[in-house]
This record gives C-alpha cells, sequence and structure tokens, in this order.
C-alpha cells in the first residue's frame, strides 16, 4: 500500500505516539470493538458534558492505521458537541468511501485527511474507521444511560 509520504508521516507519529491512549476511569460508555479481518481491536471510553464530548480515552492494538486512527479522532472530536462530532464522522465516513476520489477536507478533518489515501484500499477500510465506529456506537450507549 503507497499513500503520500507526507500523510504516512502523520499516520505513523500517531501510531508512534498516540494521543489519549490510556482509558480514564470515568465514563459514561465504555465499547470495545474489533476488526477481525485485519485484528484490530479497540476499546473506547466516553465522557459527555451535555451536549459535548468532554473526554476520549482508548487502548487498543492493531495495524498502524487503525490506531493512528483512532488516535486523530481522539484528537478532533474532544470538545465537540455531539451534533458537530457528528458531522466530522459523517465526513471522514464520505472520505473513506469516495475510493480515491476525495482529498478530505483539512479544515473539518484536520489530521484525519492523511488517511484519505486508505480509500483506495477496500481492505483497510474497516481499520481506519474502526474507532469511528466505536466512537459512534459509545454516544449511542452514553445518552441511553444518562
Ligand atoms: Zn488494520
Amino acid at each position: 500500500m503507497e499513500l503520500d509520504s507526507l500523510y504516512q508521516e502523520v499516520i505513523l507519529d500517531h501510531y508512534k505516539r498516540p494521543h489519549h491512549k490510556g482509558l480514564a476511569a470515568d465514563f459514561d460508555a465504555q465499547v470495545h470493538h474489533v476488526n477481525p479481518s485485519c485484528g484490530d481491536e479497540i476499546t473506547l471510553n466516553l465522557k459527555l458534558s451535555g451536549d459535548l464530548v468532554s473526554e476520549i480515552t482508548w487502548d487498543g492494538v492493531g495495524c498502524s492505521i487503525s490506531q493512528a486512527s483512532v488516535s486523530i479522532l481522539s484528537d478532533l472530536l474532544i470538545g465537540k458537541t455531539i451534533a458537530d462530532a457528528d458531522s466530522i464522522l459523517t465526513n471522514f465516513t464520505e472520505l473513506m468511501q469516495s475510493k480515491g476520489t476525495k482529498a478530505g477536507d483539512d479544515e473539518v478533518l484536520e489530521d484525519a485527511v492523511a488517511l484519505a489515501g486508505v480509500s483506495k484500499f477496500p481492505a483497510r477500510i474497516k481499520c481506519a474507521l474502526l474507532g469511528w465506529m466505536a466512537y459512534k456506537d459509545a454516544v449511542v450507549q452514553a445518552q441511553a444511560n444518562k
């Protein structure tokens, strides 16, 4: 798989020095998602404060794409409203479904645009989306628990 080298660096950087990794004890929902086709696993803890995403922490194992993606999404979504996080999630999902035809809006997606090239590799899209699907699940559960 070949990605633009600058983008590859962003991904490797998040993989080697992941942000918000290490599960916080205080959370509203905890989810565990796996991607059996690659062996990726992510546990994600979500804390809401009203309609704000106040904390995302996670732990996981797997390929650089899956781990970098969840590091990037925690940077992006913490501090956003649930509605804004939702639209970022939709934007990222559309990018992943673009089969390499979209570059991604870096004002919305920031470091996540580094994953744009993954959309050309159908087998890896699930790696990139794993953390995002975990987040989506966690929000539903956290809201149901309130
Ligand atoms: Zn993977």
